[in-house]
C-alpha cells in the first residue's frame, strides 16, 4: 500500500523538513498552507526533483470547510491518507495573560486546538478500521509548552498545546482498537520562522544558555522523530509523548 501523509502547515520550518524526510523515505506527500504557496511549491518541487510524489494544498486548518476541502483534493490527487502530522501553529507577541484581547485567544485557539481537532476528525474517518479504512498514524506536533506554561510569553500558546496533548491520549485511546496510531512530539526551542512572527526573531539564541545541551534544535531533528512516528518502524507507539528540548 502506498504511503500517504498530510502536512499541515508543510510548507516551512518543522512542517517542511518532515516533508521533505518523508518523502526521502518514500511517503507521498501533501503539502498544507495558508499564505506562502512558494514556500510550499518550493518544497514540493524539490520532493518531485528527487524522484518523489508530492502536492500542495491550500486551506486555513481553523476553518472546518478549508479543511473539508484539504481532504478531498487529498483523496482525489494522492489516495487513501495513512499519516496526518497536525503541524500547523502559530504563536502571538509575548503578553501576560492580563492583557490579552479576545481576537488573540480565538485566534490562538482556531487555529492551533481547532485546526488539530478538525484534520484528526477527517483523518479518522478514513484512516480507521471502523469506517472501512486500513489504518494509520497521527502524530500532533505539540510543545514543550505544555509542561512548562509559558509564563510571561504566551500562556494561551501552552494551554492550545496541552489541549493537543489531551487529544493524543483520548484519540490514541479511543482509535487503538481501530489500526490508527496517536502520538506527540514536544519541541522545545527550535530555529524556525515562528520566533519572528512572535516578535522575536533570536529567541532561540538568546535562550540557549537556559538549554540543558546549550543550544536550540532544528527542524530536521524534529522531523525525524515526527517521521519515526509516522511510520510502521514504531507500531507499538502510541499515546506516547517525545521531548524533542535538549534536556529543558
Ligand atoms: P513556522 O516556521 O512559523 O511555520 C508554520 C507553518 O504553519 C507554515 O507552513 C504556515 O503556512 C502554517 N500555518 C500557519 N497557520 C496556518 C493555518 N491557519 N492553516 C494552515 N497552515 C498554517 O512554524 P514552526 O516553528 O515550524 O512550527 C510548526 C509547529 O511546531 C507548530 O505547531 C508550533 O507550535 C510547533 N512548535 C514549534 C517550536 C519552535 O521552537 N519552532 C517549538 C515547539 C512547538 P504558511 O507558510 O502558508 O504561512
Amino acid at each position: 500500500m502506498d504511503k500517504i501523509a498530510l502536512i499541515t502547515g508543510g510548507s516551512r520550518g518543522i512542517g517542511a523538513a518532515t516533508a521533505l524526510l518523508a518523502a526521502s523515505q518514500g511517503w507521498a506527500v501533501a503539502i498544507n498552507y495558508v499564505r506562502h504557496a512558494h514556500a510550499a511549491e518550493d518544497i514540493a518541487r524539490q520532493i518531485r526533483d528527487a524522484g518523489g510524489k508530492a502536492i500542495t494544498i491550500q486551506g486555513d486548518v481553523s476553518v472546518e470547510a478549508d479543511v473539508i476541502t484539504m481532504f478531498d483534493t487529498l483523496d482525489h490527487e494522492l489516495g487513501p491518507l495513512t499519516a496526518l502530522v497536525n503541524n500547523a501553529g502559530v504563536v502571538d507577541h509575548a503578553s501576560r495573560v492580563d492583557q490579552m484581547l479576545g481576537e488573540r485567544l480565538r485566534r490562538m485557539f482556531s487555529i492551533n486546538v481547532l485546526g488539530s481537532f478538525y484534520c484528526a476528525r477527517e483523518a479518522v474517518r478514513r484512516m480507521s478500521t471502523r469506517h472501512g479504512g486500513a489504518g494509520g498514524s497521527i502524530v500532533n506536533v505539540s510543545s514543550a509548552a505544555s509542561r512548562l506554561g509559558s509564563p510571561h510569553e504566551y500562556v494561551d500558546y501552552a494551554a492550545a498545546k496541552g489541549a493537543i496533548d489531551v487529544m493524543t491520549v483520548g484519540l490514541a485511546k479511543e482509535v487503538a482498537g481501530e489500526g490508527i496510531r496517536v502520538n506527540a512530539v514536544r519541541p522545545g526551542f527550535i530555529e524556525t520562522e515562528i520566533h519572528a512572527s512572535g516578535g522575536r526573531p533570536n529567541r532561540v539564541q538568546e535562550l540557549a544558555p537556559g538549554i540543558p545541551m546549550g543550544r536550540g534544535g532544528s527542524a530536521e531533528e524534529v522531523a525525524q522523530s515526527i517521521v519515526w512516528l509516522m511510520s510502521d518502524a514504531s507500531p507499538y507507539t502510541t499515546m506516547s509523548f517525545l521531548e524533542i528540548s535538549g534536556g529543558r
